[in-house]
């Protein structure tokens, strides 16, 4: 092997890691908004950055660039139960993804999501 694959590979590596992690974030809840049910388009850190949050499981959930976007550096509790899309079940999913238990989370999020193409969520989204 040459000195500079080893380089390539090393830089090349976590970065794969890093996108396999993300990917497994959204695969988590069938690549939807775990705010609002949307499509997820990005990772928000629940705890921001800013203050602190770590980029961790425990701290990163799927969530679409509006919902990531309005929330900025906000409480994410104070700042979910301000929204039309609140929905406590969603909460306790987050509450639930936050103690790293994820299969409760995705329970949870099944709960209040059970049929995305039901009529309801299409009205809900004509109605946005
Ligand atoms: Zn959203």
């Amino acid at each position: 092997m040459h000195e500079s694959d080893a380089v390539f590979l090393e830089e090349l590596c976590p970065k794969l890691r890093v996108r396999h992690w993300r990917q497994s974030l959204h695969e988590h809840t069938e690549r939807c908004c775990i705010y609002c049910g949307r499509p997820s388009e990005s990772i928000d850190h629940v705890l921001p950055r800013s203050r602190g949050g770590l980029s961790v499981t425990e701290n990163c959930v799927p969530s679409c660039l509006s919902c990531n976007g309005h929330k900025s550096d906000s409480d994410a509790f104070q700042w979910y139960r301000r929204q039309r899309f609140y929905d406590p079940r969603r909460a306790m999913a987050i509450r639930a993804w936050l103690d790293g238990d994820i299969r409760l989370a995705v329970r949870l999020l099944q709960w209040a999501n059970p049929n995305q193409n039901s009529p309801a969520a299409n009205l809900d989204l004509q109605a946005a």
